[in-house]
């Protein structure tokens, strides 16, 4: 088999680099594992345009938002299904304090925080003494879906290897790579996390995160908010929600771990007024740099190699963007974001 590029990886990276080449007019052939704990298979899918405690609006949110917004749509309407829809937090104010800091930010970020119009409606489903804030618009993004139907894509054209990528038994030379039966000008890795781990990328500044989550059956729960007090409840795929997450820096092993559960269960015992049933519990490691920018383009000292990585929390905002971009990089020489070149660590990658 031979291909312009060899893609490691189906999570939502290679996923939509993959598609944005394709697009392009490029061969692409993908390979992946189908590793169930992949951070795109444990993430929620959100798009929230301020976070953190302080409510700061996501880097490049202006562009990335609508970005992502249209690819998710123009993909959805592909594949004749929806993949994104809008879904604003209901950010429950857990204390005087919190809603004093949600109404100081409210005065200078008017765009996406307001206070919740109908507060007295949350009564019967949550407990909450000092308010609720809103974001608005957030969206939510149904990746389970989008890896699905583009997986399901990439077999009906004979592109995708349904399989563990080994490192050492792939040739990589200047001019291009052989592994297996598949030769490739290029080999871009957006394997996630495990790019940590192999020589290649493994000196850029990668920063461990472990996520949990728990995954309910929430019966009488609207499913058209995100809930937001210590902990996030989202609407997740077959009726289910998500709730989460933990960043743990500090782990060492990938297990769920009892302490998260009975914690999120006793926030829930007092928050939620509603019966519900843990279903899952679930667990990730994002791909995170430590200057929470991505990693993309080639390797400045191997050319044949290149990397689309380190999505970090946001993968569903940044990808789009920065894989269109990318793939212009690779097929017409477009320049890219300095600020999330790989070649800005060419120091250190060349040693
Ligand atoms: C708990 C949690 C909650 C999150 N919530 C959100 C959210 O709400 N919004 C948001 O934008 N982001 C969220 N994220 C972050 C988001 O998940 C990541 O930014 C994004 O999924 C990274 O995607 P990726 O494709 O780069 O990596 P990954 O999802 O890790 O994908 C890598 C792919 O490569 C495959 N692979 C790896 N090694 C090999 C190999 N050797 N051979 C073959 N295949 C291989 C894996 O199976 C996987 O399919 C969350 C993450 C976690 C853990």
């Amino acid at each position: 088999m031979k291909a312009d590029y060899l893609i490691v990886g189906q999570g939502i990276s290679g996923t939509l680099l993959s598609r944005a080449l394709i697009k392009a007019g490029k061969q692409v052939v993908v390979i992946d594992d189908g590793n169930i704990s992949s951070s795109s298979k444990v993430a929620s899918g959100v798009i929230n345009p301020v976070t953190g405690k302080r409510l700061v609006r996501t880097w490049m949110i202006e562009e990335l938002l609508p970005f992502a917004r249209e690819t998710y749509e123009k993909m959805g309407a592909e594949f004749g299904v929806s993949l994104v829809s809008k879904c604003n937090i209901l950010d429950f104010h857990a204390s005087r304090d919190a809603a004093e800091g949600f109404n100081d930010k409210l005065a200078e970020e008017n765009e996406y925080l307001s206070q919740s119009a109908d507060e007295s409606k949350w009564q019967e489903y949550f407990r909450f003494n000092y308010g609720i804030g809103e974001i608005d618009p957030c969206l939510l993004v149904d990746i389970s879906a989008m890896l699905r139907k583009w997986r399901d894509h990439l077999f009906s054209k004979d592109l995708l290897v349904w399989n563990r990528f080994r490192i050492d038994d792939c040739e990589i030379a200047e001019g291009g790579v052989r592994y297996g039966d598949i030769t490739a000008d290029k080999i871009i890795f957006c394997d996630g996390a495990a790019s940590a781990e192999h020589p290649f990328f493994n000196k850029l500044t990668w920063s461990k995160d472990k996520g949990e989550v728990l995954i309910a059956e929430i019966p009488v729960l609207p499913s058209n908010n995100i809930y937001k007090q210590a902990i996030n409840i989202v609407p997740w795929r077959d009726g289910l929600f998500w709730i989460g997450a933990t960043h743990d820096w500090k782990y060492s092993d990938m297990q769920p771990t009892a302490a998260f559960r009975k914690q999120t269960e006793e926030l829930l015992n007092y928050w939620l007024k509603l019966p519900y049933k843990i279903v899952d519990h679930l667990v990730a490691q994002r791909p995170v740099n430590m200057d929470r920018k991505p990693f993309v383009g080639l390797h400045p000292a191997i050319p044949s190699v290149g990397i689309f990585n380190g999505m970090g929390t946001k993968g569903c905002s940044v990808a789009p963007y920065f894989a269109e971009q990318f793939a212009q990089h690779l097929v017409n020489g477009t320049p890219l974001m300095p600020d999330v070149d790989v070649r800005r660590f060419a120091k250190i990658l060349s040693r």
